[in-house]
C-alpha cells in the first residue's frame, strides 16, 4: 500500500502546499483520500490522472478537504481519448449523498457521463463504520470530534499493515481507538493549545494519543499559521516514536 501526501496545508493559502489530500495505491487501484482544491494538479504530479481515479473516500464535508470533487467528476466527462465506462465510487460519513445531490443540482448533467455516475456509500456519524475499497483495502471508520460529518480512516490491507488517518478532530478518544495497533498515524496538528475555536488537535493532544495507542510511526500535518512545528515534533517525538512533518509529495509505503 502507497500513501501519497498530495496536500499538507490546510484552507490558508500557501505555495508549497495544497489543503487537505492523499493518494491510496494497492494493486493497481488508486483511491483519493480527501482533496481539496488544486488537487487534479498535484495528482498529475504523482502521475496519475484523475479520470483514472478508481475511488474517492472523504474524511468530511469542509471545503478545503472536498472542494476539487465537483472539478474531478467534471474532467470524468471530458476527453474522447478516455471516455469513462465505470461508476465512481465514493465513501463518506452520513450526510454525503445528500451533499452530492445538491451539488448535482447546481451542475445538472455535468457531474456523470453517460456510462458512469458517481455511486455514494455513507457510513455512520454515530458508531463505527466499514467498507471495501478499490485494491482490497478494507475501510474501518470511527465518528471524528469536528462537524461536516466527520470521520477517522483506518485504511488495512489483507497482510494487516494499516495507516490511520485523523481527518479534521478535536480531542477523540475514538481516534486513540483506532490508532490502537496502526502502522502510521497521518494526523493533523492545526492548532497551538486552548485554540479557541476547537474541532483540531494541538501537540499536546497528539503526544497523548500516541503515548496511548503507540502507532509505530507518525505523520503531522494540517498546521495552521501560528503553530510551532517544531515544538510540535519535539513533544511527540519525546513520547518514543518516529515524527516527521508530512510534505507534499512525500510517499508512505507500508
Ligand atoms: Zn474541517
Ligand atoms: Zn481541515
Amino acid at each position: 500500500m502507497r500513501f501519497t501526501i498530495l496536500g499538507s496545508g490546510t484552507t490558508i493559502p500557501d505555495a508549497g502546499r495544497g489543503p487537505a489530500g492523499f493518494l491510496l495505491e494497492r494493486d493497481g487501484a488508486r483511491v483519493l483520500i480527501d482533496g481539496g482544491g488544486g488537487t487534479i494538479q498535484r495528482l498529475a504530479r504523482a502521475g496519475v490522472d484523475a479520470r483514472d481515479l478508481d475511488g474517492g473516500v472523504y474524511s468530511h464535508r469542509h471545503v478545503d478537504h472536498c472542494g476539487e470533487l465537483v472539478p474531478i467528476l467534471f474532467t470524468m466527462r471530458v476527453g474522447a481519448d478516455k471516455p469513462r465506462l465505470r461508476d465512481y465510487p465514493i465513501v463518506a460519513g452520513a450526510g454525503f449523498a445528500e451533499f452530492l445531490a445538491q451539488l448535482k443540482a447546481v451542475y445538472p448533467g455535468w457531474l456523470e457521463g453517460r456510462q458512469w455516475s458517481p455511486k455514494v456509500t455513507e457510513l455512520p456519524l454515530d458508531g463505527p463504520g466499514e467498507a471495501r475499497l478499490p485494491g482490497g483495502v478494507t475501510l474501518r471508520t470511527l465518528p471524528a470530534n469536528h462537524s461536516a460529518g466527520a470521520l477517522h480512516l483506518r485504511f488495512e490491507t489483507p497482510e494487516g499493515r494499516s495507516l490511520v488517518f485523523s481527518g479534521d478532530t478535536g480531542p477523540s478518544e475514538n481516534l486513540v481507538t483506532l490508532t490502537r495497533g496502526a502502522d502510521v498515524l497521518v494526523t493533523e496538528c492545526a492548532v497551538e493549545p486552548n485554540d479557541p475555536y476547537g474541532g483540531h488537535l494541538c501537540a499536546e493532544d497528539i503526544a497523548q494519543i500516541v503515548r496511548v495507542a503507540r502507532p509505530g510511526r507518525v505523520l503531522l500535518t494540517h498546521f495552521y499559521p501560528g503553530v510551532d512545528v517544531e515544538r510540535a515534533l519535539r513533544l511527540v517525538a519525546a513520547e518514543g516514536v518516529e515524527v516527521r512533518r508530512a510534505e507534499d509529495g512525500d510517499v508512505v509505503t507500508l
